[in-house]
């Protein structure tokens, strides 16, 4: 099955409307999709709507960014109820001091040089509580400081550049069960991306999977071939579901775009499996 469980709207740091995002994957013959916007759920009812209209089967989902082991780590999450009270303030908290990290970056771009990157930022934001590294990298490309927003990220936005300020997300254990007690599947999102030892990964596979994790991404924008391999593994040693997510923000940025993924590997069982009762469509 085509399933592209992982995207981003104006409602966090992608560039299209939730409706586009729909019609998008749609078109791309995507058969079952959620969007999954970093640490908010605004954009959830239209995502629903758009994707009934259309006769796109739909996951409700949301990507909660977790600091662990001194990492940001993200956690998706998939088929819970929008209206889960302890998933919505959870998610609020989350949100919470986007705004004083992105003066903190501002002012450590502004001693490199680089003055009025906050308000930049700001013309690039739909939604004013989810100012991300994304928007900082959309106005220092557009003010030709850097040709792309990899070469962004590369030179101001990493660990121990200008612009980055260490932040202190949600606990892995708050995300996994803010997420599962609203009814939904936690899975780890793109693993292949984080800077941990073999040690570390381990222990986040096992608190993960203590905590009531369930799925792993395994077939993400973000990986290699040699990622699909290891994290095939991974998810079958821990006994866990995978997932399928093209992780989409912009057809100008993003490398892959919605339902244009390699399929899971054979071995493994696809999170959709123990999602069926969650998913929604057109009646
Ligand atoms: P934030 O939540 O503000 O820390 O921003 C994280 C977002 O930045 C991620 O969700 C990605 O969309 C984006 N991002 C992180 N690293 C890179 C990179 N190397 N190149 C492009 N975008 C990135
Ligand atoms: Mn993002
Ligand atoms: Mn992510
Ligand atoms: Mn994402």
């Amino acid at each position: 099955m085509n399933a592209d469980l992982h995207c981003h709207s104006v409602v966090s740091d992608g560039t299209l409307e939730p409706e586009a995002l729909a019609a998008r994957a749609k078109a791309n013959g995507v058969e079952l999709w959620a969007l999954t916007d970093h640490d908010e759920i605004g954009g959830q009812q239209r995502a629903r709507d758009a994707a009934l209209a259309l006769d796109l089967p739909w996951l409700s989902g949301t990507e909660i960014s977790v600091t662990f082991a001194g990492i940001t780590v993200h956690i998706v999450g998939l088929g819970f109820d929008l209206d889960d009270a302890a998933l919505v303030a959870g998610l609020a908290a989350t949100r919470g001091g986007r705004r004083e990290r992105a003066i903190e970056m501002s002012e450590g771009l502004a001693k490199f040089g680089i003055k009025g990157a906050y308000e930049g930022a700001l013309k690039y934001v739909g939604n004013p509580e989810l100012i991300s590294r994304t928007h900082f990298a959309r106005h220092l490309v557009e003010t030709g400081v850097c040709a792309d927003t990899q070469e962004v990220f590369r030179r101001y936005l990493v660990e121990g550049k200008p612009g980055f300020v260490p932040h202190r997300w949600a606990t892995l254990g708050n995300a996994v069960r803010w997420i599962t007690q609203a009814g939904g599947l936690a899975v780890i999102a793109h693993p292949g991306r984080y800077k941990f030892s073999p040690t570390e990964e381990y222990a986040l596979f096992t608190e993960f999977k203590a905590h009531g994790g369930l799925g792993v991404e395994v077939v993400t924008g973000s990986h290699g071939a040699a990622d699909y391999l290891k994290y095939t593994d991974m998810t079958l040693e821990f006994g866990l579901l995978a997932s399928r997510g093209s992780d989409f923000h912009s057809p100008d940025e993003s490398r892959t775009d919605l339902g244009r993924l390699p399929e899971l590997p054979g071995q493994l069982t696809p999170v959709w499996q123990a999602l069926a009762h969650r998913v929604q469509r057109r009646s």
